[in-house]
């Protein structure tokens, strides 16, 4: 695929690449911190080919420095399946991210699911409308190779780099890239800007208070893991939904609803106007009304995800005529 997208620098040494697409799946944001001739990359695009986009637009703003450093904020494939585009470089997680890839999707799963499931069942439309324009085919995912809990501190030239452990959040092991010296936070996928989050391990109050951890640490802008940069205030209007959010679960699954019937509530009250994939509450309430459940098992991901389609799929039907 071809993709409109920029690297913006939003500090001295620090920029952000964006892709150029809302309301779409995989189209996730990354960074780039240089300095001196030394540089950390936070994150890689979804596919080789994306990836190769990336580091066309950062070898420039680098001054072709050999990028030999990447923190990734997580294990999803979105933030990862780029990184084999960047043989031998160190490539910096949690150590819960590690064991966390092994629940992962591959990117052989996904391409099968995408080329093989019924187009005419919800499932199967929906994969192919979000993740069909994605090449899955030539992916190797490759593991951390340098973990670490809690807080891990770095210099990249001048810029002091923390990395600091905030899952289980969006996943079981988030972490988000705090300068303190440029006031900038690359989120990841604990924040998301403009689109409804999926959130797969939560709670969401985990979530809200790593959001909260972020504002506490006063930046003036902040990365999201997918769409525009935010300043302190869109990230506070962002905890409020989460809160929000969270309020309105314990009320629907103390009624009795199933959290696909709680989505389906709370987007017909349109609650939450203006953000987009509405139908990704299906996912994040299933994993919210999990822990309310106090179900220790692993969510099923294909479950969730069917439950999204479901909704979208019920959305984009034209209305029947009138009889
Ligand atoms: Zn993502």
């Amino acid at each position: 695929m071809t993709l409109a997208s920029d690297l913006r620098q939003i500090a001295p040494g620090v920029f952000a690449w964006r892709p150029r697409a809302d309301g779409v799946w995989g189209l996730a944001n990354c960074g780039l911190i240089t300095s001196h001739g030394d540089a950390i990359l936070v994150d890689t695009p979804y596919t080789p080919a994306l990836t190769d986009t990336f580091l066309d637009a950062a070898r420039v703003a680098a001054g072709h420095t050999a990028f030999n450093r990447v923190a990734v904020t997580h294990a999803n494939g979105d933030h990862t399946w780029g990184l084999q585009q960047l043989p031998g470089a160190e490539i910096i997680a949690t150590r819960a991210t590690l064991e966390h890839q092994c629940l992962e999707p591959t990117p052989q799963q996904l391409f099968t699911l995408c080329h093989d499931a019924d187009p005419n069942q919800a499932l199967g439309w929906y994969v192919r409308r979000h993740f069909g324009r994605f090449d899955f085919s030539d992916i190797q995912v490759l593991p951390p190779t340098t973990t670490f809990t809690g807080r891990l501190d770095l210099r990249v030239g001048s810029i002091p780099v923390e990395l600091l452990e905030v899952g289980p959040a969006h996943t079981v092991g988030d972490l988000i890239v705090h300068l303190p010296e440029q006031r900038v936070v690359f989120a990841g996928d604990v924040v998301f800007s403009g689109d409804h989050p999926s959130h797969w391990a939560g709670p969401l109050k985990r979530i809200s208070d790593a959001c909260r951890r972020i504002l506490a640490l006063a930046p003036e802008w902040i990365v999201p893991g997918h769409g525009p940069l935010m300043t302190p205030d869109a990230l506070r209007d962002h905890v409020a939904y989460l809160d929000d959010l969270a309020e309105q679960a314990a009320l629907l699954h103390a009624q009795g609803l199933t959290a696909l019937e709680a989505a389906r509530v709370l987007l017909k009250e349109d609650r939450y106007p203006g953000l987009a994939l509405p139908e990704r509450l299906a996912i994040t309430l299933g994993t919210e009304f999990h822990h309310l459940r106090e179900d220790s098992s692993t969510p099923d991901l294909l479950a969730l995800m069917t439950q999204a389609a479901h909704i979208a799929r019920d959305s984009a039907a034209p209305a029947s005529p009138a009889a």
